[in-house]
């Protein structure tokens, strides 16, 4: 007889590389496709891909390939599954734009994307029957999935925070999680990383205003980096050199491309003439320009490393200039990295605003103790699968699941 599988290929000993699989007779597909991050003493330009071996001994079995989220440690692995087998992907309109970006960019060709709609759309694959929903997350196109089996549904809520004021002004649907939900929960798999938090996780309208604060200040050139996904964070610092004068550049392959792909989606929206060239941002005054550059994790070879060494061909930066990063903490792999550029800024006497000395520059994606219990009350499951997270995030999400009534051995540590 057939029996339902939930199967953790990655993603369980550290925060990156999620994928899973469910799987029920000959029926097979997966939610996430992310790349790990290297550690500190492996080679920077390298990446973490999971292990693909057991999806390629079932190949015959795949129905779909899901993406919930446009974050590298859900989708980035994508180009090297797609290079072992053939599945359609499933992911919303911003986020298959940047997965049709990194397929081109490995020339891949003939893989069927489809864009999905989390308001209408409904999915059959095999014998599941997946429904999106929009959850909100550091970045804009988040969804969930509840997926109905054989045996039960299952909510598989990756990367999400309960932000009633998301950039992108679309907030969890609560509504349709609760209707989907009514006629009863098998089984929640949902991101972990928040349960040593405290409180609700604070919305990423915050953030807005104290970037406005800090570039106020600053009398000479910006440079504002964040990870290329996030366009909500883009948006922001476009909106803010827009209040107070700035014309702004993107630097960088994956920022131009990425906020590219976003404006020509309707996800960044900008008056014209706001953008220029950096060739023409460069002739302006300083205190009139601001770049939006990729780099925020201190890769030797990305923009902002280079402009900080004066190895870029355009751009230069010295005493009186400004640079702000404004993204997740970094993953302990690039920490090294990260630390070493801000030190070199520092030597140049550019202002640098930074996690360690400015913490609120950064608001968490993931949901905290509070966005948690809120999403069991929502769910109300039998069982409870943390994902996202490490053993650590685990053990205080079965605390929390437990705190609420569950039995600890309805929690699944993965
Ligand atoms: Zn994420």
């Amino acid at each position: 007889m057939a029996s339902l599988k939930f199967i953790a290929l990655s993603g369980t000993t550290d925060v990156t590389e999620n994928l899973y699989v469910y799987e029920y007779g000959n029926d097979m597909i997966i939610v996430d496709c992310g790349v790990g991050f290297p550690g500190p003493k492996m080679d920077s330009a390298g990446l973490i891909i999971p292990d693909f071996t057991y999806i390629k001994k079932n190949k015959n079995k795949l129905r779909g390939i899901l993406i919930s989220h446009g974050h590298e440690d859900h989708l980035g692995a994508l180009p090297f599954l797609l290079k072992e087998v053939q599945a359609p992907v499933y992911a919303t309109k911003l986020v298959a734009g940047f997965i049709k970006d990194k397929l081109s960019e490995h020339k891949i060709k003939k893989v069927e994307i489809n864009i999905i709609d989390p308001e209408n759309d409904v999915l059959s694959l095999g014998v599941f029957k997946v429904t999106p929903f929009r959850v909100s997350h550091s970045v804009p196109d988040g969804v969930g999935f509840a997926i109905d089996t054989p045996e039960g549904k299952i909510f598989h809520v990756a990367d999400y925070k309960f932000d009633w004021t998301p950039v992108d002004q679309k907030p969890f649907d609560i509504k349709k999680a609760a209707i989907l939900a009514s006629n009863g929960t098998l089984a929640v798999a949902s991101d972990c990383l928040g349960s040593t938090t405290p409180g609700y996780t604070e919305s990423e309208e915050e953030i807005e205003i104290r970037i406005e604060e800090i570039i106020r200040k600053e009398r000479g050139q910006i440079f504002f980096t964040t990870i290329s996904s996030n366009i909500s964070r883009m948006q922001q610092a476009l909106s803010v050199a827009r209040k107070l004068g700035r014309r702004v550049a993107f630097i960088g392959r994956s920022t131009d491309t990425k906020a590219q792909i976003a404006r020509d989606l309707g996800y960044l929206h900008y008056p014209r003439g706001l953008v220029v060239s950096p060739r023409k941002a460069r002739g302006l005054a300083k205190d009139k320009v601001m770049y939006i550059i990729s780099g925020s994790y201190g890769q030797p070879g990305s923009a902002l490393h280079r402009v900080a060494h004066g190895e870029h061909n355009l751009l230069s930066i010295g005493p009186g200039d400004a640079v702000i990063f404004s993204s997740d903490p970094a993953p302990p792999g690039s920490k090294v990295s990260v630390d070493a550029l801000v030190d070199r800024l520092i030597r140049l006497n550019v202002e640098v605003h930074y996690y360690d000395i400015q913490e609120n520059l950064h608001v968490s994606g993931h949901g905290s103790q509070e966005d948690i219990k809120m999403l069991f009350a929502l769910l109300k499951p039998k069982y409870y699968l943390p994902i996202g997270g490490t053993i650590r995030h685990m053990r205080d999400y079965r605390n929390i699941a437990v705190g609420m009534g569950a039995n600890p051995n309805e929690v699944f540590e993965l």
